[in-house]
């Protein structure tokens, strides 16, 4: 069966009482953005559905998985429609379609015929059992099933008449764009671009930065967060992504503080760091991937002394899951193969080898004050040289 429109379904954008249709509209729009390099399509909303239409020839694979990153769509579907709203033209297309899709199928199925537009002559319980009959005529192997029924027979009777049996699943989340903006501290580990992944679903757009310290590290290491930043951009859209030269304030915390507080103290930069650059774009918040107890600088005595110097909110959504959780999603939505690739880290190059996993806040204050007298020129410099790179998902390598 060739299909020409697909019904979006989304949920929770629904219960958005008078923006319902901002909602709406942006979701609109993200499907349109989504879509736009797989063909022509034209995208319309009625009564509190969408639909979206082929123009042009597309591949379906492609655009249901694409679909799939759509973050507010809960479920696609896609439908045949008929024009001429009468029994008989409803009955020859159902036992049509059903034919088609289903054949000799052994499976049960229900009709669940629906009537928005009420001047239609036959009540849905009448359609449900005229239409049941002629399917159960035309295709002998199927049986009724009104509970647990392995096909649903959808048949919308409105303006047109959709017919409809396969849900396919949806990402589920809000469409970015209904809920500000956020900068992800974005490494090229497994759990950051999960943290992304997750706050994107919630309608947040996203810009990420990333800290780097050439020559410690290298091209390549920098070259992978940018792919990670445009894998998730294809989930989120474009990434702004800005690449901080930490190496400088890494030498001078190396040089001048303890080490087994290292990796606290840096940790504090990057967050102020990470803060103003926010500040300065529009975000609201931070994303990180930290999750309780996952190494030393992620304790709870570590997360307090990081987090004491944001005045930002800080969304850490992998803060309560297990590693294998993180990789499962990271796995999902195709990050994992590059966030293992070996390229070293700036926090791994500088690390103690027996950093504090109880570090107490006044202490690490009184070894920041080593630093009074070089790091605002650093902080600035650091900030002043920011390269910006926009990701998108176009751009990635395959
Ligand atoms: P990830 O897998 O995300 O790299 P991790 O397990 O390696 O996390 P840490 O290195 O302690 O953990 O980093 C915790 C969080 O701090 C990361 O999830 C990320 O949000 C941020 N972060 C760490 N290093 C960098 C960096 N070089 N640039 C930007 N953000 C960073
Ligand atoms: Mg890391």
């Amino acid at each position: 069966m060739t299909y020409n429109t697909f019904l979006i379904k989304y949920a929770e954008i629904g219960t958005k009482g008078k923006n319902r249709y901002k909602f709406e509209d942006v979701l609109c729009q993200q499907i349109k953005n989504h879509v736009a390099h797989l063909g022509t399509f034209t995208v319309r909303k009625e009564y509190g559905r969408i639909f979206l239409h082929a123009e042009s020839d597309y591949d379906y694979e492609d655009l249901v998985k694409e679909l799939q990153k759509v973050f507010g769509i809960v479920g696609i579907c896609p439908i045949v429609v008929e024009e001429n709203v009468t029994f008989e033209a409803i009955r020859d297309k159902v036992v049509a379609y059903v034919k088609e899709v289903y054949g000799e199928q052994s499976k049960t199925f229900k009709v669940y015929a629906r009537r928005a537009k009420k001047s239609f002559p036959i009540s849905s319980m009448e359609m449900n059992s005229e239409l049941g009959h002629y399917v159960l005529e035309a295709c002998p192997n199927l049986k009724v099933d009104v509970h647990h029924p392995d096909i649903l027979l959808n048949v919308e009777v409105r303006e047109q008449v959709y017919i409809y049996s396969h849900v396919i699943k949806g990402a589920g989340g809000l469409p970015v764009g209904t809920n500000g903006k956020a900068m992800l501290l974005l490494s090229g580990g497994i759990d950051s671009p999960v943290a992304g992944y997750m706050i994107a679903k919630r309608g947040v757009e996203l810009e990420a930065v990333y800290f780097n310290a050439p020559p410690y590290t290298s091209e390549r290491a920098k070259q992978k967060v940018v792919d990670l930043a445009r894998i998730v951009s294809g989930f989120s859209g474009t990434i702004r992504l800005h690449i901080v030269n930490f190496t400088d304030i890494q030498l001078a915390i190396y040089e001048k503080c303890p080490h087994e507080e290292l990796t606290i103290i840096m940790r504090r930069y990057m967050m102020k760091i990470a803060q103003e650059i926010a500040t300065k774009n529009n975000c609201q918040a931070l994303i990180t991937g930290e999750s309780i107890g996952q190494v030393a600088s992620q304790t709870m005595h570590s997360l307090a002394c990081t987090n004491e110097v944001c005045t930002m909110p800080v969304f850490r959504p992998c803060i309560g899951m297990d590693k294998q959780e993180i990789v499962d999603i990271s796995e999902m939505i195709e990050t994992y193969e590059t966030s293992i690739l070996p390229y070293e880290d700036c926090c791994t190059i500088f690390v103690a080898k027996h950093p504090v996993t109880k570090p107490v806040l006044d202490i690490i204050k009184r070894s920041e004050t080593k630093l009074v007298d070089v790091i605002d020129d650093l902080m600035q410099k650091a900030l002043e040289t920011v390269e910006v790179v926009e990701a998108k998902v176009s751009d990635l390598e395959i």
